[in-house]
Formats: C-alpha cells, sequence, structure tokens
C-alpha cells in the first residue's frame, strides 16, 4: 500500500499545502467529491493520478446544493474506509473541510446540521438550499455562481438551487485548492458542462477533464445512492440502463425520432416500476433539447425507485 495521504480540514492549511507545492514546479489534479467513495470515484482519481504530479481529493457534503427536502440527513458517510481507498491509489492530499460556509466570527457559521427547517422558500420568494433554510439571514453567506442557461434543464427543473450550490462550492474549492486540473464524472453530465462553461466564463486556470461513467457488472451507473435501494429496488432499476441502451441502439440503427426514443425510455422504466422525473434527448454541449439526432446528443435520464433519485445517461454519436 502506498503511504497515508494528508489528510487537511482547514481551507488556509489546505491552500497552504498547494501553494507550497506548486512554488517546487509540481503540477496537481483535483477530484471533488462528497465522500463514501465507490469505484466510479476511484475512477476519477487514478485518471486524475495520470495527469498530475500530486492528487488532491476532496470529501465535502455541500449543503448549498440541497434543497430542505432533500436527502442531506440521508447522505451516506464513511471517511475512514474512503482514506483508506484513497491511500491504496496513491492520493496525496484527502481536503476534508468541516463547513466551508463558516466565515468566523461576525460572518455565520451557516450551521446547517442543527437549525435545518423545512421551509423551502427564501425571503426573495425563490427556493432556497439547506444552508440558508437553516441559518435564515444569518448565513453570511450570499454569493452565489449561476451558470444561467445550462442550469435551467434536465436535474435544474425538479432540483432548482441544485447547481448554484455545485458551481459555487466548486468556485469555492478551486479558490482553495488551486489545482491545474480538475476531473469529474460523465454519470452527472449536465454538472460536468456547467462546471465546463463555468471555468470557460469567469476564466479559472483549471483544465476539466470529464471521465466515462463506470458501472455495476449488470450496467447500473455506480452512484452513492445505489446503497439505498432495496434489493427489488436494485433490480427494477436497471430498467434505467437497459433502456438507455435500446434506445441508444434504436437511434443508430433504426433511425427512431428522439420522441419515440424518449416514450421507449419512459414506457420500459415505468413498467419496471420506476417514476420518472425526466428523460431528455438534448445536444451534447449546449444541452439544448433536439428533435433528430444528426450530431453528437445524450439520452439523460432521472427516475425515482422508492425514495431514491437516480441520474444517468448515454452519449450518441452518429
Ligand atoms: P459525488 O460524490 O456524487 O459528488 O461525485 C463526485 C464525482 O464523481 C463527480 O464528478 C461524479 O460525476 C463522479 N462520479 C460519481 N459516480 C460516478 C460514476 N458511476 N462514474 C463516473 N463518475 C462518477
Amino acid at each position: 500500500m502506498a503511504s497515508e495521504p494528508e489528510v487537511i480540514r482547514d481551507k488556509t492549511a489546505m491552500r497552504r499545502w498547494s501553494r507550497s507545492h506548486r512554488s517546487k514546479g509540481k503540477t496537481l489534479a483535483f477530484v471533488p467529491t462528497m465522500g463514501f467513495l465507490h469505484e466510479g470515484h476511484l475512477a476519477l482519481v487514478r485518471a486524475a493520478g495520470d495527469l498530475a504530479d500530486l492528487t488532491v481529493v476532496s470529501i465535502y457534503v455541500n449543503p448549498g446544493q440541497f434543497a430542505p427536502s432533500e436527502d442531506l440527513d440521508a447522505y451516506p458517510a464513511d471517511l475512514r474506509g474512503d482514506l483508506y481507498k484513497l491511500a491504496d491509489l496513491g492520493v496525496h492530499a484527502v481536503f476534508c473541510p468541516t463547513n466551508l460556509y463558516d466565515y468566523g466570527e461576525g460572518g455565520g457559521r451557516g450551521d446547517v446540521q442543527a437549525r435545518r427547517t423545512e421551509g423551502a422558500i427564501g425571503s426573495s420568494g425563490s427556493p432556497v438550499s439547506c444552508l440558508e433554510a437553516a441559518a435564515g439571514d444569518g448565513s453570511g453567506h450570499e454569493t452565489w455562481v449561476r451558470v444561467e442557461k445550462l442550469e435551467r434543464g434536465l436535474c435544474g427543473m425538479s432540483r432548482p438551487v441544485f447547481f448554484r450550490g455545485v458551481a459555487t462550492i466548486v468556485a469555492k474549492l478551486f479558490n482553495i485548492v488551486e489545482p491545474d486540473i480538475a476531473v469529474f464524472g460523465k454519470k452527472d453530465y449536465q454538472q460536468w458542462r456547467i462546471i465546463c462553461r463555468m471555468v470557460r466564463d469567469l476564466d479559472f486556470a483549471v483544465k476539466i477533464i470529464g471521465s466515462e461513467i463506470v458501472r455495476e457488472f449488470d450496467g447500473l451507473a455506480m452512484s452513492s445512492r445505489n446503497v439505498r435501494l432495496s434489493p427489488e429496488e436494485r433490480e427494477k432499476a436497471l430498467s434505467i440502463y437497459n433502456s438507455l441502451s435500446k434506445a441508444k441502439y434504436a437511434a443508430l440503427h433504426e433511425q427512431s425520432t428522439c420522441q419515440e426514443l424518449r416514450s421507449l425510455v419512459i414506457q420500459l422504466v415505468t413498467e419496471a416500476g420506476g417514476r420518472i422525473d425526466y428523460v431528455e434527448i438534448v445536444e451534447q454541449e449546449s444541452l439544448i433539447p433536439v428533435e433528430e439526432i444528426d450530431s453528437p446528443a445524450v439520452i439523460c435520464i432521472a427516475a425515482w425507485f422508492g425514495a431514491v433519485r437516480l441520474i444517468d445517461n448515454m452519449e450518441i454519436n452518429p
């Protein structure tokens, strides 16, 4: 086994670590995660290891991207297991801050666990995250990064505060870790595209790499949320991968229309017992819905199995 990664909990110490290595000419690759690591995350970490001298992984469940009605409290965690897996891959530093919205005295603590409420609408009338719901006007945090068009469709429809929270926390992490390269999974396709756009639009000096989806032996996309599926739901959830595969085949070999492809996926997942949030076929970069697949597109789906919402996608390159 490689040596243990340095575990850093404080953002100033993280920045110091990063700067001291960069000043010696070392390049740094970064993989942001919310922990409870599985092979999907580890593939990103391996990719990062091949791209730079040093690898940093962050583990932080970000309250700014969860609505009060969502599963922040149920999000699984296993820091000890995560550190063990990361040591095995030769990761150099693991950044696991307690609260990235704690700005110290007078700045508000953003104490999310203690004062979480069920309220989902802020004083401005817009939906709020767990961060604001917990702290009211006292969170001290009021700056949000919005990638205005890309954040609107797909997951943004049913999770209105999600991408604002993701873009903001990734921007904060980039400013703290100061990596040369960051690796994101295409499993969260819209997230990956949003981060690419944010980096381009705001001139972050970070190269973004998109890493392919890692699946279980039978095709289910790996996700930290899969452990919350009952054995029956786990079986039913396989309809996501099976229906996407059939739709991809139909798109490439049967010239099916996008409407037919969507209907096929919706039918197969619904018949299996899933509840569809959305099924969309969109252009790969702009995420704008397409009628016909005559250029690179991606079929994206979100569906509920019991209390667990799963997402997946498949690129189609005609
Ligand atoms: P999360 O911990 O869910 O926030 O994920 C951290 C990173 O791992 C994100 O860039 C995800 O897209 C990526 N990721 C999660 N699951 C997979 C998977 N099955 N295949 C590839 N990347 C993944």
